[in-house]
């Protein structure tokens, strides 16, 4: 199947999502003070069983804040990356979010928006997935990946590892294969061209503050928990380290202070990128409640992951 190429917004869309945009760093959207209240804790699973995870080195970039966080002040600059995760489980390695390639810019960028792209083009310094798994000390082979999402940022690394099982939520891999707007960057042949890929449910209970769970290992010490919003099947993996739970939470976040604050993405590019704007804004109320009891790992924002560089 040929490459799907996105549909590049219209000008009047995009004239639209810039008058959001200056609405919205005046005004950003306020916190809903009646879905805060409804939202319940269901606790942390119990027991001892504990996993590393590990960030892949990554170069960062800084960009302008109003892009990342609503009503951040125009001057300021946050810092940004594309990083992939390693999981360490005795049972099993697996990556998330295996987001860059080599060659991005030829094999993926190409198919997007030229305004997207211009927009998300990353430095070409930036470190292809399979590069970064090069690293010291060693990282033993993985045995699948998890992607947070289907989105090309996050699955195009795949394209450098060829025949990696993938695991992916049953309704990501719907939306990807039915949705009405293609899914451009690379995602379908990162996740379809003769690759083993297993679907999974979210068949487990509610999880802290999040409604619904898929136990990894049936041990408590890895679930995946539902971040919906960005896309209709976004997740994020929750694991037990022994420093405590991280949350790696794709791009339900860009950077920990839209979660500390609650502030969503801005409209500009934000009604571009999320598929659902008040699921993803649900979401952040979930993640800004739960956010003392784990560290909440944007998969953008280096100024969180490098924590976990060591
Ligand atoms: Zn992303």
């Amino acid at each position: 199947m040929p490459n799907p190429r996105e549909r590049s917004p219209g000008p009047g869309e995009v004239l639209t999502a810039l008058g959001h945009l200056a609405r919205g760093t005046v005004r950003p959207r306020p916190p809903d003070a009646r879905l805060m209240a409804s939202i319940a804790d269901a606790g942390l699973p119990a027991g001892d069983r504990t996993v590393t995870v590990r960030a892949l080195p990554q170069v960062t970039r800084r960009v302008p804040a109003t892009g990342i966080v609503e009503g951040a002040a125009p001057v300021r600059r946050l810092e940004s990356a594309m990083t992939t995760f390693v999981v360490e489980h005795p049972a099993a390695t697996f990556l998330v979010d295996p987001g860059f390639c080599r060659q991005a810019r030829d094999r993926v960028l190409t198919e997007l928006p030229f305004l997207t792209r211009l927009l998300v083009t990353p430095p070409r310094t930036t470190v292809s997935t399979v590069d970064g798994l090069t690293t010291r000390p060693p990282i033993r082979q993985p045995d699948f990946a998890l992607p947070t999402h289907a989105h090309w940022d996050h699955v195009c690394g795949l394209l450098d590892l060829p025949g990696l099982p993938v695991l992916l939520r049953d309704t990501e891999q719907a939306w990807i294969l039915d949705g009405e707007r293609p899914v451009a960057g690379g995602v379908r042949p990162a996740l379809t061209d003769g690759r083993p890929v297993r679907t999974y449910g979210l068949d487990g209970p509610p999880v802290s503050t999040f409604t619904a769970s898929h136990d990894l290992f049936d041990d408590g010490s890895v679930l995946v928990v539902d971040l919906a919003g960005h896309t209709p099947g976004s997740v994020g993996i929750l694991a037990r380290t022994a420093r405590g739970w991280v949350l790696l939470a794709g791009d339900a976040a860009w950077h920990h202070e839209q979660v500390d604050r609650l502030r969503q993405k801005p409209a500009f590019p934000g009604e571009f990128v999320d598929a659902d704007r008040d699921a993803a804004f649900a979401t952040l109320h979930r993640l800004h409640l739960a956010r003392h009891r784990m560290r909440i790992v944007p998969t953008h924002d280096s100024s969180v992951s490098t924590h976990l560089c060591r």
